[in-house]
């Protein structure tokens, strides 16, 4: 089977790194808990200046390698290639992260995975064409048979790939979806392994 998953917040903490973050530059307590919306402008209450330097901080090459690991993710992700699966982590960081994403991917016993970047959220005005690029066009060509995802603002891609099953990773800003018959909250990766098991039997 294909496998999708998401980087941020799917395979490591992001979002918990970028509530620490947030503190260390502006004093502001926003605790993971209260993280209610994607756009971490709105969850911080940041204004314009405030929010691109969050970024800059957060896409530093000793701020992206920190990530911790969500647990489990790796051993689950790497059991699930040993059986044969395909896993592809497409992302939706700006291309300019992709040594660093490689290298974090590499350092966590992920080298085995793919690695795509995917405009998501229209945030990057300076995609190139690399190998590791994809355009939407080219996406919708590939197959997966599951996606693992977090993100609200990206489920709208998966309405390309009718067979497909998304389990969303339970994080504070999906609590208010309303999933489709084809979704399945997901608490941890010992219940996505449990999931996908199932089902290939
Ligand atoms: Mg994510």
């Amino acid at each position: 089977m294909n496998i999708y998953v998401d980087f941020d917040d799917c395979l490591c903490e992001t979002a918990r790194s970028f509530t620490e973050i947030n503190r260390r530059l502006f004093g502001k307590h926003v605790p993971y808990e209260e993280v209610k919306f994607f756009n971490l402008k709105d969850s911080f209450r940041l204004n314009d200046e405030e929010y691109e330097k969050l970024m800059v901080e957060g896409h530093l090459s000793k701020t992206l390698l920190s990530y911790e690991e969500t647990p489990n993710a790796s051993a689950v992700l790497n059991d699930l290639m040993d059986q044969g699966h395909s896993v592809s982590v497409i992302t939706g960081r700006p291309d300019s992260t992709y040594e660093d994403s490689r290298r974090w991917l590499d350092e966590h016993g992920l080298s085995r995975a793919k690695l795509y970047f995917l405009n998501k959220y229209g945030r990057d005005t300076f995609y190139q064409n690399g190998s590791f690029n994809l355009e939407l066009e080219d996406f919708y060509k590939m197959h997966f048979d599951y996606a693992i995802e977090d993100s609200p603002l990206a489920f709208q891609y998966f309405e390309n790939f009718p067979d497909l099953k998304v389990m969303v990773f339970d994080r504070p800003w999906n609590q208010d979806c309303d999933l489709p018959a084809n979704y399945l909250r997901c608490k941890n990766w010992k219940q996505i392994q449990t999931e996908i098991n199932n089902q290939g039997q």
